[in-house]
């Protein structure tokens, strides 16, 4: 198998890993926890990334979803957004 395929297949992979863990989010925080895991490793191995739409606490792993388990703050003049994870409290910064 080549390593587009691979990609394409850990692409795919991710994605549906993502979207359960947003399902799985309010009723069973640890396994969404366990979705994002599994799908940064997936990342990882096939050195892939992951599709910016998704955004992923770098200390607990939990998806940050704005105003579920992230709060999300704009600086208009600096143009940078803050993303708070609700779950560890770590922060994020990036420029919009
Ligand atoms: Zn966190």
């Amino acid at each position: 198998m080549n390593q587009t395929k691979q990609k394409l297949i850990a692409r795919e992979r991710i994605a549906i890993l993502l979207t359960q863990a947003e399902k799985e989010l309010s009723k069973r925080p640890w396994l969404s926890r366990r979705h994002v895991i599994m799908a940064r490793k997936l990342a990882t191995r096939a050195t892939v990334r992951i599709p910016s739409i998704w955004k992923i606490c770098r200390t607990c792993s939990t998806l940050l979803i704005p105003g579920r388990t992230a709060r999300v703050r704009a600086n208009a003049t600096k143009r940078m957004m803050t993303m708070t994870c609700k779950n560890c409290g770590a922060v994020r910064r990036f420029p919009y």
